[in-house]
């Protein structure tokens, strides 16, 4: 590797994905992935668009699903970029609104991929510091210096911002880019696309891997004024030409066909999560609110990696969180019923 590179590298740190384990024979609830499968439309779209065509490349801009998502959102193809993933859209995010010298502002505990982005773009950064009750103090984003960036819901914690909320941090940084990363939205919580037309320093970045189940599509996309989309496909188009393949764009573009479908799969995970929180509670853990598909959650005296590790050892996996400002937790990702009831199965001998 060459020098600057790996000079800039050592500084880093690089971001590390959740485990994956080798065998399916295990209860997943580590990476927030959708335990129900995409629509069935979807695999239908993906199995008609597995045929010769796969020869040519893709759309490189990803005309068709960029139309179907504009129209889904009433809004036009040029306010839409479709990235291979979110964190692939966040990444030209970064390099497209931020700049070094200008100190850009996101919560702590956050998305642990934007300290990784802000070091190796080189981009300054503050860790605003969330209040007791685990909500992002809106106060403390006002008049960024370098621009804004937080999920909403949070991640790992699951705890929303009102759409008011989101709106103040938007007026008090008119002149600088506001990203709203809204991996879990579809959960209960109301999306910022909606304000895009009123804000142009607003950025509203979502994915398909979470509410449409398809994690290994890898499809995400940005909703915002037509300037900033200009700034994205700069970027991309400096990087490389065909980010998305054709069965991730026509999966993608089935996906938000099948409305009731997606509606049906949010809804029944967000009524699992919501038993799940309050079995929790019942065996003594304090479990944040939250309007995502993970709880984020501790207890009293049971430690959060020992729990990890008892878990682990019989299959089920979920992620712990040691920090000296949160103490330690466990965040859960909501699976699907028969997969809650031997995760709490298995907990009750451990608590
Ligand atoms: N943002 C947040 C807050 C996330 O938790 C994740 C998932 N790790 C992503 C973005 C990236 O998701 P993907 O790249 O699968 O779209």
């Amino acid at each position: 590797m060459s020098k600057f590179w790996s000079k800039l590298l050592k500084q880093t740190d690089p971001y590390i994905p959740g485990e994956q384990p080798k065998t399916t024979k295990v209860i997943k609830l580590n990476t927030n992935e959708n335990p129900y499968p995409p629509s069935p439309k979807v695999l239908d779209a993906i199995k008609q668009a597995t045929d010769e065509s796969l020869r040519l490349y893709p759309s490189p801009t990803a005309d068709d699903l960029r139309e179907t998502v504009a129209s889904y959102y009433g809004l036009k193809d040029n306010q839409i970029f479709i990235g291979n993933g979110s964190d692939e859209v966040l990444a030209f995010s970064f390099m497209a609104f931020f700049n070094p010298g200008e100190k850009i502002l996101f919560p702590d505990i956050s998305y642990s991929f934007y300290p990784v982005y802000a070091k190796l773009f080189q981009i300054d950064y503050e860790l605003v510091e969330l209040t007791g009750d685990f909500t992002i103090p809106v106060e403390q984003f006002f008049n960024a210096k370098g621009g804004v960036i937080f999920p909403n819901p949070n991640a790992p914690t699951g705890v929303l911002l009102s759409l008011n909320d989101v709106e103040l941090i938007l007026q008090n940084n008119k002149e600088k880019v506001v990203i709203i990363d809204e991996a879990y939205i579809d959960f209960g919580g109301e999306s910022a696309v909606q304000l895009v037309d009123q804000y142009d320093n607003l950025l509203v970045i979502q994915t398909l891997s979470k509410s449409r189940s398809l994690a290994g599509m890898r499809v995400g996309l940005a909703v915002g004024n037509e300037n900033l989309i200009t700034g994205l496909n700069h970027i991309k188009n400096s990087v490389n030409s065909y980010t998305l393949d054709r069965l991730a764009l026509v999966a993608a573009k089935a996906s938000f066909e099948d409305e009731v479908y997606f509606k049906e799969v949010c809804e029944t995970i967000i009524q699992e999560r919501e038993k799940a929180a309050s079995t929790l509670r019942a065996l003594g853990f304090h479990v944040l609110q939250s309007q995502a598909n993970f709880l984020f959650a501790s207890h009293p005296k049971v430690d959060a990696e020992f729990l990890y590790e008892q878990l682990k050892e019989r299959n089920i996996f979920i992620r712990f969180f040691k920090k000296p400002k949160i103490d330690q937790y466990v965040r859960i990702t909501v699976g699907n019923r028969a997969d809650m009831q031997e995760f709490f199965d298995v907990l009750k001998e451990i608590v």
